[in-house]
């Protein structure tokens, strides 16, 4: 199949290196040159494991970036949006969807045959039908379900995974305005023949999305509101009371033969300094914004929220339990990026966190095994001593910050121990055991 994706960010260009892979022909469009010139040189514009080899695999056969919309969609059978849809505090901001829909619209206008548009972007309950449709059909003068489909197909691919999640999808949700459109977009996923498919309309789609991202959110804010009451009681570790609690069975199914299942959701039963990124915060934001504007306050979700915008502070109270006045101390964080196997900062806890140690004097290292480059543009004040290793982070420090789960942080205490030190240790992700150092303090312990 002949498939064009518009916007190569981590969506874009893992959708489209991945459809090449298992065998369409595929054009990656955006409208950023250095991106369509990086991306056509074999050079991925994001950082994610694997991707790189897979670019150099199929970049100059199955696989091409450009900038010629028009001739992308004229050339393909499906287009796929991947824009960006950021949260401005209110809404989603759309410009960027509803740019490419006037694009594709006016391409289309010129094409002969059938096309289907899907939009893949997160996008709000309705989007699709009430706003790129329309926008679809005044700009190609044809009219949807006659002379062209739309479709929405949410991607649930996580940062740091991303090419194994589009690869080995847990699930595949086509959305689309009739079965002629969800058959089409059906065909691209057919080197997908064992993966469950969800055949709906484009709003189940949307709200598809939008529910799992808000249930797994919804997860870690509970964990995290457990785990902040067992440090408020004393004597209890929130992680012994989550390994209790997901022996469930209902959670860990136990199957005849006497084994027991862990689902990965389970994971999300982990206390720790929040959840950030690009999706679980602008997602629930966004669904609540949503559900204001229909008249239906979500009510839990709002507090999921303001638990997870709390988290990072449950650090640095744990810092100045140690350190009341932070100036002139060494602190070494540990983690930049908002989760592991990404250089993705946005919405990153560590961000309030290295902000409030530069605003209090502290002396700063910091270390991020891909992190680095985004966070100085984060960090522009300066004030951050930017380290090269584990060790050069941590080498005479008063207290180290574990803000990222990299299992290379797992070396820690043996590094500690090499270097004769026993500074505080407060883990913010729970990823070393309590005893692992001298002194160690962690968020629900
Ligand atoms: P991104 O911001 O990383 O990338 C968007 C890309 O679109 C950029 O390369 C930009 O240059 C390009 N673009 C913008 N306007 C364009 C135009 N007019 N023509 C051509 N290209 C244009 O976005 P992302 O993180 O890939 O997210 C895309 C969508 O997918 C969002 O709605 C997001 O919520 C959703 N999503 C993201 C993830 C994730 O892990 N990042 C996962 C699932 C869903």
């Amino acid at each position: 199949m002949k498939i064009s994706v518009v916007g190569t960010g981590y969506v874009g260009i893992v959708s489209g290196v991945c459809l090449a892979d298992v065998g369409h022909e595929v054009v990656c469009i955006d409208n950023n040159a250095a991106k369509v010139d990086d991306i056509n040189t074999a050079k991925s514009p994001i950082y994610e494991k694997e991707l790189d080899e897979l670019l150099q695999r199929h970049i100059g056969t199955r696989l091409k970036a450009s900038m010629d919309l028009p001739q992308a969609v004229v050339e393909s059978d499906l287009t796929f949006i991947a824009v960006g849809t950021p949260f401005d505090g209110d809404l989603i901001d759309l410009q960027y969807v509803k740019q490419v829909s006037k694009e594709i619209g006016a391409a289309l206008k010129g094409k002969d045959g059938y096309h289907v548009v899907v939009v893949k972007s997160t996008v709000v309950p309705g989007t699709t039908d009430e706003v790129v449709l329309p926008i679809l059909e005044e700009f190609s003068g044809k009219k949807a379900g006659v002379d062209f489909g739309v479709g929405m197909n949410p991607e649930f691919l996580r940062e740091g995974e991303a090419i194994g999640d589009f690869m080995n999808p847990d699930r595949i949700v086509l959305g689309g305005i009739d079965d002629q459109t969800r058959e089409k977009l059906a065909e691209a996923y057919a080197p997908f023949p064992s993966t469950d498919k969800v055949m709906v309309n484009n709003k189940t789609a949307e709200m598809i999305k939008y529910a799992s991202n808000s249930l797994l959110a919804t997860l870690i804010s509970f964990s995290n509101e457990i785990g902040n009451l067992c440090s408020s009681i004393g004597g209890i570790d929130a992680l012994d009371v989550m390994n209790g609690v997901i022996l469930d069975k209902r959670f860990s199914p136990i199957l005849e033969t006497g084994e027991r299942i862990k689902p990965v959701m389970t994971t999300y039963l982990e206390a720790g300094c929040g959840f950030g990124g690009s999706c679980f915060p602008k997602d629930v934001k966004a669904l609540i914004s949503h559900g204001v504007n229909v008249g239906d306050p979500m009510r839990l979700l709002k507090s999921v929220i303001e638990i997870n915008q709390h988290q990072p502070k449950q650090v640095m109270d744990r810092l100045r339990k140690h350190y009341p006045e932070l100036a002139g101390y060494k602190v070494a964080v540990l983690g930049l990026a908002f989760k592991p196997g990404t250089d993705d900062m946005r919405e990153s806890p560590a961000i309030p966190i290295v902000q409030e140690l530069v605003a209090a004097n502290a002396v700063l290292t910091a270390y991020d095994p891909v992190a680095q480059e985004e966070a100085q543009k984060i960090f522009i004040e300066g004030g951050i001593d930017y380290c090269d290793s584990i060790e050069q982070t941590v080498a005479g420090v008063d207290a180290v910050l574990l803000l990222t789960r990299w299992p290379e942080f797992k070396a820690l205490p043996e590094i500690l121990k090499e270097q004769g030190a026993s500074p505080l240790l407060v883990d913010g992700r729970r990823l070393l055991p309590k005893d692992s150092v001298e002194s160690y303090e962690g968020i629900g312990i």
